[in-house]
């Protein structure tokens, strides 16, 4: 039997990434499976993938799309806020609009989401709330992440909140901080940087085990915080980084 059969698990950047591994894993482990993304093609592509995962079009940055889906969807189990941007840069590099389109995407919108979903699990007894953070963040500063790192620090400061809020209520809400992870994004911010050979070879030398992390090993740690196993967790700051942060 799955460790998450019986649990509904709705899932924000599920088209790829740490998303769709998490969207996928959920799944594998017996979970009824809500995918949402902005990208239809990378939800038609997760779809063709495992159909019995359900996909929505949801833009966690549009207040009256998460209100609708809230409504809709009712009561969730398993809420995952993976949904985030890495802008590259200094404080030098961040602009007003930088600092804003971060701050909506990657923290503003777990605001929005759980106070969507909360409600409803709240009357359903309770549920886990998983926000994505990085390491890149109060655990660690990291070169040209300038707002990228307030925002995830941001996000920890948001989870504890509400973990303390609503510990006596049945909610559990735990952040995850990965490390580098081998996703379409990495590839694109790899690209980005125009040698890509060189490019590459320096995100992996920052990782101490001399090689990235997978989505799969997010996504690991990701079900046992939905699972019932993780029942005594909460507030807490997982990190999962390959020892980036020793
Ligand atoms: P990714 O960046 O490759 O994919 C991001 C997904 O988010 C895409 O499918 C995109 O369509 C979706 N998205 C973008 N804007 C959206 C919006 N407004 N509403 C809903 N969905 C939207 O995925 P990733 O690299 O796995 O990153 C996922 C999360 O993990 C992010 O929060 C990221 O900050 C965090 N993270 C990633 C790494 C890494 O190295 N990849 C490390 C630490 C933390």
């Amino acid at each position: 039997m799955g460790r998450l059969e019986g649990k509904t698990a709705l899932v924000t950047a599920a088209g790829q990434g740490i998303g769709r591994a998490s969207a996928l894993a959920f799944a594998a482990e017996g979970a009824r499976v809500i995918a949402t993304d902005v990208n239809q093609a990378s939800l038609e592509s997760l779809k063709g993938e495992a159909p019995a995962i359900a996909t929505r079009l949801l833009d966690v940055r549009d207040d009256g799309a998460v209100e609708a889906a809230a409504r809709e969807i009712g009561a969730v189990g398993v809420l995952f806020n993976c949904a985030g941007f890495v802008h590259h840069g200094t404080i030098l590099d961040c602009g007003d609009a930088d600092w804003d389109f971060s701050f909506d995407l990657n923290v503003k919108s777990m605001y929005r989401m759980c106070r969507a979903f909360l409600p409803a699990m709240l009357e359903a007894g309770g549920g886990g709330i998983i926000n994505m953070s990085s390491a890149a963040s109060s655990i660690k500063g990291a070169p040209n992440r300038f707002v990228y790192g307030a925002t995830k620090a941001a996000v920890i400061g948001l989870t504890k909140a509400i973990a303390t809020d609503f510990i006596r209520r049945g909610i559990r809400c735990n952040a995850i901080c990965p490390g580098t992870v081998q996703t379409p994004s990495l590839d694109d911010r790899i690209a980005a940087r125009g040698d890509v050979e060189t490019a590459r070879a320096e995100f992996v030398a920052r990782q101490p085990m001399g090689r990235l992390g997978t989505a799969g090993e997010i996504a690991a740690l990701a079900v046992y915080l939905a699972s019932d196993e993780a029942a005594f967790t909460t507030g807490a700051v997982h990190v999962v980084d390959g020892g980036w942060s020793l």
